[in-house]
């Protein structure tokens, strides 16, 4: 199995300084499960940052300063490699999850359109986390959608596209304010996804309209 979407750099530093939200942080373990090429990434930055910190006086890392750190090592881009998405325990919503929700309360699937449901994932001690599951019947368009902040997907079975790319099991989008899609589940079979929302962020149009009764975001 090829991974061909990753995380951006600056997401794997933000995950490496701790600085992730809780919601994307599960979401970011959930591919670094499967993804070896962005463990070792991650490896890097922890280590750059050790060195950073060692080096420099008692003040609050910033992100971007281990960015600009990074710019002058000119440290080697990420390149896709074969990866295997390990996925472990069963879940009542009939998935094996990847280790990452194995602490998390996952909820039953339920409705959320015609050939959509929705599953809500619970973090402990992280109420505000917005943290979901969505499971699409093979075909399902979803309504087209923007975001006033990052939502990052998982793809745990099945795979979807959208006018970016096509997206397989292992594979991670993140999908920030410039983007605005409408995925589609691949025509062969249903797609079930990780899905986690940045902080405040909301998602604009049919979709929003959808999610925020139901789900709450
Ligand atoms: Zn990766």
């Amino acid at each position: 199995m090829t991974i061909n979407h990753h995380p951006s750099d600056e997401t794997l530093l933000r995950h490496a300084a701790g600085t992730l939200g809780a919601g994307p942080a599960v979401v970011i373990a959930a591919h670094l499960e499967g993804c070896e090429t962005c463990r070792r990434r991650v490896s890097e930055f922890e280590s750059l940052g050790g060195a950073i910190l060692e080096g420099m006086p008692l003040e609050p890392l910033r992100v971007d300063a281990l960015a600009r750190a990074l710019e002058r090592l000119d440290l080697p881009s990420l390149s896709p490699r074969p990866e295997t998405i390990v996925v472990r325990q069963r879940h009542p919503v009939g998935l094996e999850l990847p280790s990452s929700l194995h602490h998390c309360d996952v909820g039953p699937w339920r409705w959320l359109g015609p050939g959509f449901r929705w599953s809500k994932v619970s973090l402990p001690g992280n109420s505000d986390a917005k943290v979901l599951l969505l499971k699409g019947r093979a075909g399902l368009k979803l309504p087209a959608h923007g975001h006033d902040g990052t939502e990052f997907l998982q793809v745990l079975s099945g795979s979807l596209f959208d006018e970016r790319g096509r997206y397989y099991p292992g594979d991670l989008d993140e999908a920030d304010t410039d983007v605005d899609h409408q995925p589609v589940v691949s025509s062969d079979s249903e797609c079930i996804c990780l899905v986690a929302l940045e902080g405040d962020t909301r998602l604009h149009s049919a979709l929003g309209r959808l999610l925020w009764p139901i789900v709450g975001f």
